[in-house]
């Protein structure tokens, strides 16, 4: 698959260090598409994503900064334009987890979730209008989850935040289509990355039970549905929510 559509564009990837960001990174620049990377802490896993995109594409940029904070996100974008003028594509990526059942999960856990997963991908959706607006075109892509549209015991906060961002992304959808840019979200079902390693063996042989394409994702298949909405091809389609999960929920 190729598309040309993409060459040249520049793309703001959050929590690009690892997992199913680091393949979305890969896939980006693999299209010719500068990247900047964004991520919490983790340096070396970040290099390693550069040194990825490198080997596809020169135009490659880090930025470590907490997507929980606005002024760290106005850091991602000022680096952005710095570095390759206003950003065409954003992927809100950025996540994390904090398990629990309700009756034990504490109100920390519940706002952190909630502060990375949502309030993140609002604050980069937020920045990412004024540029796209200006070039009356733009790709936003948000990964949610299908716990976001089904829920999942000892998930309350993760599913909580995948539905809001569901919801974000239906309303930036109507709020920017004037201004062409599109704005989709991606359900992920059940990807093997550091996310999901310490699930135990017996929780990972039940969700391969409920898989009808008989097994578990790779980042790679969410990476190309994030190149296919980032392209041209794509243009008609807005506020959408594709399930990239095997058929796990139908
Ligand atoms: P990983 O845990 O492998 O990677 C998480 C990424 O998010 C890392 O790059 C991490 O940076 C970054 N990150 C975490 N907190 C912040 C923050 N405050 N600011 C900026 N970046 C941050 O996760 P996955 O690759 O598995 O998941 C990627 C996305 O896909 C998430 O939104 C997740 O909810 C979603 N998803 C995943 C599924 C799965 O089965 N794996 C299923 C459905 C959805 P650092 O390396 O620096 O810590």
């Amino acid at each position: 698959m190729s598309y040309a559509s993409l060459t040249g564009k520049t793309a703001i990837v959050t929590g690009g260090s690892r997992g199913i960001g680091r393949q979305i990174c890969a896939k980006l620049s693999e299209y010719g598409v500068n990247i900047v990377i964004n991520y919490a802490g983790n340096d070396k896993e970040a290099e390693l994503t550069k040194d990825l995109c490198l080997m596809k594409n020169p135009h490659v940029a880090l930025v470590k900064a907490d997507v929980t904070k606005i002024k760290y996100c106005e850091r991602i974008f000022e680096i952005c334009e710095k570095n390759f003028g206003p950003p065409d594509i954003l992927i809100n990526n950025a996540g994390i987890t904090r398990d629990n059942l309700i009756m034990r999960m504490t109100p920390e856990d519940f706002d952190a979730v909630l502060g990375v997963n949502l309030r993140g991908a609002f604050n980069c959706v937020k920045l990412a209008f004024r540029p796209m607006s200006k070039k009356r075109s733009g790709r936003i892509i948000n990964i949610a989850s299908v716990v976001g549209i089904a829920g999942n015991a000892g998930q309350a906060n993760y599913a909580a935040s995948k539905a809001g961002l569901i919801g974000l992304t239906k309303s930036a959808a109507k709020e920017f289509a004037k201004r062409g840019i599109t704005v989709n979200a991606i359900a992920p079902g059940y990807i093997e990355t550091d996310m999901t390693s310490g699930l135990s063996d017996e929780l990972k042989a039940e969700m391969l039970k409920t898989i009808p394409l008989g097994r578990v994702g790779r980042s790679e298949d969410v990476a190309a549905a994030v190149a296919f909405l980032c392209s041209d091809e794509a243009a008609y389609i807005t506020g959408q929510v594709l399930c990239v999960d095997g058929g796990m929920y139908m």
